[in-house]
């Protein structure tokens, strides 16, 4: 006897209207896809069933970054291969921009997106610790209005995030840097190609007008904690200081003291912890040398 096979809806709106009416009358029902590049693995995995598909293709709104006076505008479908060539994000926010240079593969890197890399929440995301660390905000949409949450209030645990089922995703909105930002992105993973991170920094340091005293600081991590964190301990410590007379060992155990990351096949606690001290101070080096060059 013949299983009868119910239809599962698809949908591939041009208008984000069209997108939030769809959501918000089918809700859990169906499943917003962008790339499909983790929700297709999950999806043939058979970690959960999906009923129908949202499909974000051709909505050309969300695949523009927008530049203006004070801030950029990133839409949800920019894909990595855009983020890695933009001019302006290479100018502005170069530590997102190497970020997205070493996600993948390229056709995982064509095909990926930045709101699909948020969304699906996972703390190895290679972009959410920059985000984090150059303070992004997420516009979320949704019939019931428009919502805009800080990236570090919006990750809850590992592939949890706050949207809610009738929420797009839809900007990603970053204030310009101010002049004398200095930024460095380390990623350590352990296969060379398609590397999944071990472990990932994304470090941003403001200086004051002088160029001498830190003004803020951002040291963001990926994979040492359920979601991306920011060490705090450090931004009261640097802030105020004169950065040439930092003691990165220092600030390297206090990153060692704070964190405590799980053992898992790409790592051990112990392993992450000395890596984190390694990369912190590796960071700080790579900023001072940048911060010399300033002055010839
Ligand atoms: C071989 C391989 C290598 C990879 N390497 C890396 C890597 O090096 N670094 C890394 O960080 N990631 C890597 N990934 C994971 C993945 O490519 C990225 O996370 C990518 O950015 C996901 O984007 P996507 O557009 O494909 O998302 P999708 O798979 O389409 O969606 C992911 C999740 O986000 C939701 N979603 C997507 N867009 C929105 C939106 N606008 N609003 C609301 N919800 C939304 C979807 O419903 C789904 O739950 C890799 C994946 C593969 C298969």
């Amino acid at each position: 006897m013949h299983q009868r096979t119910v239809p599962c809806p698809y949908f591939a709106p041009q208008r984000i209207e069209e997108a939030l009416e769809i959501l918000s009358k089918y809700g859990k029902e169906i499943r917003v896809i962008a790339g499909g590049t983790d929700l297709l693995v999950q999806y043939y995995d058979r970690l959960y069933e999906i009923k129908g598909w949202l499909d974000l293709k051709n909505i050309s709104e969300l695949k523009k970054i927008r530049i203006s006076r004070n801030e950029i505008e990133i839409g949800a479908m920019v894909t990595h291969t855009q983020l890695e060539k933009s001019e302006d994000i290479k100018k502005y926010f170069p530590v997102l921009s190497l970020a997205a240079a070493d996600i993948g593969s390229p056709q995982i890197k064509n095909r990926g997106t930045i709101g699909g890399n948020i969304a699906n929440a996972s703390p190895a995301g290679d972009l959410l610790p920059p985000l984090m660390a150059y303070e992004a905000q997420f516009r979320l949409l949704s019939n019931r209005g428009e919502v805009v949450v800080p990236a570090e209030e919006f990750f809850i645990g590992p592939k949890e995030t706050i949207l809610k089922t009738d929420q797009l995703l839809t900007q990603i909105i970053l204030p310009l840097p101010h002049e004398r930002t200095y930024g460095s992105w380390i990623k350590i993973g352990k296969r060379k190609a398609l590397v999944i991170a071990t472990i990932t920094l994304a470090l941003v340091v403001k200086m004051a007008e002088d160029n001498k005293t830190i003004k803020d600081v951002r040291t963001c991590l990926g994979s040492v904690a359920p979601t991306p964190i920011e060490i705090k301990e450090i931004r009261k410590k640097m802030v105020g200081e004169k950065f040439n007379q930092l003691d990165f060992n220092k600030l390297g155990q206090i990153v060692e003291d704070k964190i405590s990351p799980i053992d898992d096949i790409r790592g051990t606690r112990e392993y992450r912890k000395d890596v984190a001290k390694e990369i912190i101070i590796n960071a700080l080096e790579e900023i001072d040398s940048a911060w010399w060059r300033s002055y010839e």
